[in-house]
């Protein structure tokens, strides 16, 4: 398989969970070596995602409060570079991100190919949400901002999604990306054992520099970047941890963690995520 961001030659790096992780020969961009089915992204995100713990989460309804909080440090965050208009929130989930945009003033809409988790965000927040992927969205509006928070790492076909999104988005409008960095020193440290290599969910592993290089393609250019201040609630911590402690050197660890209460709010070390904003150059509609 070609690297997904320069169409240069890859080769197989380490085996995770029966999948082959593939590094780029010329930009080192990671992906995995699949080819995701057209059903790919429904059936990794069905409910057992959300509620069942794994690679996903224990109780994602839960994070409501966390996740309101981070779309408002997000809104807080974007008035430095532009007014509040209308955007678009791809894997949006229930929706509690784009209610935190909400009132920081955003007009959202919100897109999840769960269903379940759609109409939550319809019935219980009253927010506009649309099931289904980027991948095959569609739309005549044009929005001033498209977020993709911790979803770029898992498009089934990163290439379609993007182009997606770069024809939804106004000129001079706005990407807001938060992944995870892969050339962090955290991830460096822990090698394969980085709980971010989890396929089939996660598909890619980004550095700073390869998203800008990917999403130049589409016209878009950098504004400014920085890590997160994220905060996960102990019951996610707990259910992320053993799940990646199972198959981690560090295994011997898990029994201790049930002493974390769930509802503790533990704030999250964000060494290996990252948040870049990115603007679309006039004109520039590939
Ligand atoms: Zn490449």
């Amino acid at each position: 398989m070609n690297c997904p961001i320069c169409n240069s030659p890859a080769h197989r790096v380490f085996q995770k969970y029966e999948y082959w992780i593939c590094e780029c020969v010329a930009c080192h961009h990671r992906f995995v070596e699949i080819t995701p089915s057209a059903e790919h992204t429904s059936q990794i995100y069905q409910d057992e995602y959300f509620t069942g713990g794994a690679a996903g989460y224990s109780d994602y309804l839960g994070e409501e409060k966390l996740l309101l909080e981070h779309g408002k440090r997000y809104g807080a965050l974007l008035k430095k570079y532009t007014i509040p208009g209308t955007m678009l929130d791809v894997g949006a989930a229930a929706g509690f991100l784009l209610k935190g945009f909400q009132e920081s003033g955003w007009q959202g809409m919100g897109l999840e190919p769960n269903a379940s988790m759609a109409s939550h965000g319809r019935a219980h927040l009253g927010l506009q949400m649309e099931t289904g992927g980027l991948e095959n969205f569609s739309s005549t509006q044009q929005f001033d901002l498209v977020s993709m928070i911790q979803v770029i790492a898992h498009f089934s076909d990163i290439r379609q999604a993007l182009q997606k999104a770069a024809y939804v988005t106004r000129d001079n409008g706005f990407w807001l990306i938060e992944s995870w960095n892969r050339e962090s020193w955290v991830a460096r440290l822990l090698g394969q054992n980085w709980h971010e290599y989890s396929p089939p969910s996660v598909l890619h592993w980004f550095s700073p520099l390869g998203l800008s290089n990917l999403v130049a393609q589409y016209g878009f250019s950098e504004v400014a970047r920085g890590r997160p201040a994220k905060r996960l609630n102990g019951a996610h911590v707990k259910s992320l941890l053993g799940y990646k402690l199972q198959s981690s050197p560090l295994s011997s660890l898990q029994g201790g963690l049930r002493i974390i209460p769930d509802k503790m709010v533990i704030p999250y070390p964000t060494f290996d995520l990252f948040w870049m904003l990115f603007q679309k150059k006039p004109h520039s509609n590939s």
